[in-house]
């Protein structure tokens, strides 16, 4: 794989303060999370400081629990509380109450490519489905239903902007069956939404 120039930079043997900070605004949110053990690898894979997300924020809960950077999981915990929710709302007339991830951190490449995926740096959350307090779940598929469908293009506009870049459905057949949110450094804050 080709390595990144977040592969092999030195990791502090003290957390820096900007992770710190991180979660104190994810506590804020009513995130549960603990920290992980540091991910590494000779392909280039690297994640210093990694979360155990356990749940977004007091009311979405998240499964499995996601290995994850902090910053991503500040980005998920934001998007499900001032996005998804409300979508979800007014669309279905019901709360948020889970995220069902498919893939956070993942030491692996772009498919099709030798560069690392975000999900080699902890920095991306695949999702799957969409669970609702009343039992109704909505998950990423290529023909959704119409309500659903709905629901999964709103989402996934006002995604593109708190990620910098948003994949599903229709981008490509590796993408099918769930949403890529990332916070790939891109230069002038650029996003890659499609
Ligand atoms: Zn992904």
């Amino acid at each position: 794989m080709l390595p990144d120039i977040r592969s092999h930079a030195e990791s502090p043997e003290v957390m820096p303060p900007e992770e710190m900070a991180c979660r104190a605004r994810l506590k804020t949110l009513g995130a549960e999370f603990e920290d992980a053990a540091p991910q590494a690898s000779k392909d280039g894979c690297a994640l210093p400081f990694p979360i155990k997300l356990e749940r977004l924020s007091k009311t979405v809960d998240i499964e499995p629990d996601a290995t994850i950077n902090c910053a991503a999981a500040e980005a998920s915990a934001r998007f499900a509380e001032s996005v998804v929710a409300p979508t979800a709302k007014a669309t279905f007339g019901e709360e948020l109450t889970m995220i069902s991830q498919a893939s956070a951190y993942v030491c692996r490449p772009r498919n099709g490519t030798r560069k690392l995926s975000e999900h080699a740096f902890g920095n991306a959350l695949d999702i799957a489905r969409f669970t609702l307090s009343k039992g109704t779940t909505i998950d990423v598929e290529p023909a959704p239903p119409e309500k659903a469908a709905k629901f999964l293009a709103a989402v996934r506009k006002a995604a593109c902007g708190p990620f910098k870049t948003v994949l599903g459905p229709g981008s490509d057949a590796d993408h099918d069956r769930h949403l890529h949110l990332d916070l790939a450094p891109r230069r002038n804050g650029g996003t890659f939404c499609q």
